[in-house]
């Protein structure tokens, strides 16, 4: 579907200036995720720390025509010829509004999620249960926001049968402008979950608020046994239809008599509408994805979804994947695996994420993609969709799996590479498969082609033991630290010791990505590796060595100068190269006594010998606090500053270009925010760790393992080397592979220390071994295989360091390189 400029500039209420003709069927609001500029219209969005406004020239010469902006750029039409300007109050209300009167243009039942929980999950279930006979359009993965919402609603179209849409909201008032957009004929309450729970009042002012979105419902779906539910629905006074699901009540509209869980599957007894009774099965036993199965349900029967056909689909409901995860192959493939349902908006999504990740020169970006179901369009054109996507997204080879897209293979003649098959079995056996190489995958497949067999034999076997970073948290960590300070403050992100255990590679990659003005390492080959795996943001190199000079010069690494002697020998070895102007970042010793400039004693020579040559030119100068984490430090850090502050004016003073001053690392910028100068140098913080409060801001990375064995111990036994572990009372032991080789440190055993096996702690029992740790289960629930958490979402690394008696920095750091890393992003 796609709009004439005219109209959208009519239905957002805006003044157009600019007289060219066009259509409109895409909207942007991340300039990165750029694809198809000559249909795109880009919304210039406000937001505290950036201003889309600053992305048009980029977009414009990337082919960008038309622009919904709240000032029209002075000199528009010379700076910007054959192009449309839609000035409005504001870029945000526009949007919303584009994408409201685009939802009324349609007339079919649309569905509205909210609530705590379940939301993506009972959406996507929506969508595999109606699917086989209807068309169902949904918000892509979890675009549930101010912004996504409307995103999302833009994707309904001609061949719409069904919508289906979530509501997310995190602030009051949000949810009225949701329900404006999303207009739902049908609004569903998940359910409140249990979070919170001693918060009552602000919860319930919570739940009020999600019930917002059900004001012009026709039918609402919600849990009856969840008593604050029912008790702020009760205030709405709802009139229509209300189609309430219980376990206690027989009135319910669906009322679940029965959840009998067998080994992998739950069957569910019902009586929809007090009459016959009838059951489904789900190939899950956990309690959410029951509830989620009985929201699912309701809907289905509502819209007249039979109950026999509901019993033949539920069996087939697949987990929904919330996770695009990012692993290494073998023979230098990187693997992005993403089994989130297969659908054309979500290949977009992820096509975006890897064509976003920079790579070094060479290796190839490569699609393996299955059969897509159910899209409403004919294969034809569904397919010239995909291949035109895939090209534009810098996909060079393309491996089809499905009979779908066999038959539609000329679609993906522009392909150099190109290879179809009907099954990942006859893929895997093909030489295609064996020639995989250097590349970049993607693998997106709907699960019934097994792509699950595919991506084991495809990464690097790894040992039981990996650490999850979670990307999110990442980015989520430094917007907290960016909103602390000031929009115009520059920012050093420090990837330092394998950006603190986490694996600088792929955390540079998301901070490239999120615009951050420095990455900071610590040695010339840290960032060696970085550039050569395509990241070309400005890298500082904190402890240059001598003989790595060159190296600096070759990959544009920006050094820290701490002292004379080398000073004077990256003088010399510039000028030997012919180089002039590298930039260097100058180190004053304020009073942590490690490196650095004196910043009185030194200041005079420093200029001084600056001033004579013109191999370097300093870019910043900075100083670091001993103790901005304690407040016991504040007279010192004050002293620290008023040293920093005299010292580096006098430098800047000599110099006629701007030299970046910079003293704050992650405690200083929440501690001294007037302390923030040009630039401030984040470290812990971004790992989700609070250095002042060693309170956990958002989880990066979760240290994880399984159970190899499990053993009756009786008491009066020992485990382990030395006969350490004496077993006071019969036991359950369980060996999980990760020893004091991988990181984890020899004094958490003797029961110093615990992990988590099922959310139970389990102590480390006798001397911990190399490779392999003994924990006490008795009495938790788990078997052999069963997952273990060493530190991370429910056991802070926190708690590890204090039981160790040192900061978390260490145990982050020590998690040695043989633990895989697995990157993954919702
Ligand atoms: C490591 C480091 C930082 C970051 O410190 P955090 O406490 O992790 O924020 C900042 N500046 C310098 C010079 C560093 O070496």
């Amino acid at each position: 579907m796609n709009y004439s400029i005219e109209k959208v500039a009519t239905l957002v209420g805006a003044c157009r200036y600019g007289n060219v003709e066009t259509n409109i069927s895409f909207l942007l609001t991340d300039s990165r995720s750029l694809c198809f500029p000559e249909e795109t219209l880009f919304f210039a969005l406000k937001s505290e720390r950036n201003d889309g406004y600053h992305y048009i020239p980029e977009l414009y010469s990337r082919g960008v025509r038309n622009f919904v902006v709240e000032a029209i750029p002075e000199n528009w039409d010379m700076l910007y010829p054959q192009s449309n300007f839609l000035e409005v109050s504001k870029t945000i209300e526009a949007l919303q509004r584009l994408a409201t009167c685009h939802r009324a243009e349609f007339h079919v039942p649309v569905i509205g999620i909210t609530g705590s929980n379940g939301k993506t999950v009972v959406k996507e279930w929506l969508y595999q249960l109606l699917s086989p006979n209807k068309v169902v359009t949904r918000s892509p993965r979890s675009y549930n926001s101010q912004i996504g919402v409307p995103l999302s609603v833009w994707l309904l179209n001609e061949q719409t049968e069904v919508g289906v849409f979530e509501a997310g909201i995190s602030e009051r008032g949000e949810m009225k402008a949701l329900r404006e957009i999303i207009q739902p004929t049908i609004g569903v309450f998940t359910s409140l979950g249990e979070a919170h729970q001693e918060n009552f009042a602000s919860l319930e002012e919570k739940c009020m608020e999600k019930l917002c979105l059900f004001r012009d419902t026709n039918a609402i779906v919600y849990p009856l046994d969840e008593e604050l539910v029912v008790r702020c629905i009760k205030t709405l006074n709802y009139k229509n239809t209300i189609l309430g699901w219980s376990k206690k009540d027989s009135n319910a509209t669906l009322f679940v008599k029965e959840i009998k869980k067998a080994e992998l599957t739950t069957t569910i007894t019902y009586v929809w509408q007090q009459g016959k009774e009838a059951s489904y099965t789900i190939p899950f036993i956990d309690d959410a994805s029951v509830e989620n199965s009985i929201t699912s349900a309701i809907i289905c029967l509502h819209l007249g979804v039979e109950v026999k056909t509901l019993a033949e689909r539920m069996p087939q409901l697949e987990p929904v994947a919330m996770r695009l995860e990012v692993k290494e192959g073998q023979h230098g493939c990187t693997l992005i695996n993403d089994s989130y349902n297969s659908d054309f908006n979500s290949l977009d999504i992820a096509l975006d994420f890897m064509n976003r990740r920079p790579d070094h020169k060479g290796r190839k970006r490569t699609l393996i993609l299955s059969d897509i179901f159910q899209s409403g369009e004919d294969e034809k054109t569904l397919y010239q969709r995909v291949a035109f996507l895939a090209e534009k997204r810098g996909v060079e080879k393309f491996i089809g799996i499905g009979e779908g897209l066999i038959r539609q293979r000329k679609a993906f003649n522009k392909f150099g590479k190109k290879y179809f098959f009907a099954t990942v079995g006859s893929f895997i056996s093909s030489e295609a498969f064996r020639e995989l190489r250097d590349e970049v995958i993607l693998l997106k497949g709907a699960r019934q082609f097994g792509f699950d067999q595919l991506t084991e034999l495809l990464v690097n076997k790894v040992h039981e033991t990996v650490l999850e970073v979670n990307l999110n948290a990442v980015v989520a960590n430094l917007n907290w630290y960016r909103s602390l300070m000031k929009p115009e403050t520059k920012l050093v992100c420090m990837i330092k010791a394998d950006a603190y255990g986490a694996g600088s590679v792929e955390i540079a990659k998301t901070l490239q990505d999120h615009r951050v003005d420095y990455l900071a390492v610590a040695v010339a080959d840290e960032g060696v590796t970085l550039r050569k795996n395509g990241i070309t943001s400005n890298i500082m190199i904190m402890n240059p060595e001598m003989s790595s000079f060159k190296t600096l010069f070759d990959f544009d690494l920006e050094p820290e100068v701490y002292s004379f002697r080398i000073l004077d020998a990256l003088v010399k070895a510039a000028e030997k190269e012919g180089i002039t102007g590298f930039p260097v970042h100058i180190k004053l010793d304020t009073g942590m006594h490690r490196l650095g400039f004196d910043p009185i004693s030194d200041i005079d020579e420093l200029i001084n010998r600056l001033k004579h040559q013109n191999a370097i030119i300093p870019r910043s100068v900075f100083s670091h606090f001993v103790g901005s984490d304690s407040d016991g430090f504040d007279d010192f850090s004050a002293q620290q500053f008023a040293l920093f502050d005299a010292g580096s004016k006098k430098l800047q003073a000599a110099f006629s270009h701007k030299i970046l001053r910079h003293i704050d690392n992650s405690a200083g910028i929440e501690h001294f925010p007037s302390r923030q100068l040009d630039m401030c140098r984040l470290g812990l913080g971004l790992y989700g760790i609070n250095p002042r409060t060693n309170e956990r801001i958002n989880t990066i990375s979760t240290l994880k393992t399984t159970i190899l064995q499990l053993r009756n111990v009786p008491s009066g036994d020992t485990v382990g080397y030395s006969r350490k572990g004496t077993i006071q009372h019969d036991s359950v032991i369980a060996a999980i592979p990760i020893g004091y080789a991988d990181g984890l440190n020899r004094h958490l055993g003797n029961r110093h220390g615990y992990c988590l096996v099922g959310g139970q702690k389990a102590a480390y029992v006798g001397n911990i071994c190399m490779d392999v740790a003994m924990i006490d289960v008795t009495g938790i629930d788990c078997k052999e295989g069963d997952s273990v958490e060493i530190f991370g979402e429910h056991l802070p690394v926190t708690v590890l360091s204090d039981i160790l008696d040192t900061i978390p920095y260490e145990i982050l750091t020590n998690i040695s390189n043989r633990v895989k890393r697995i990157y993954f992003q919702d």
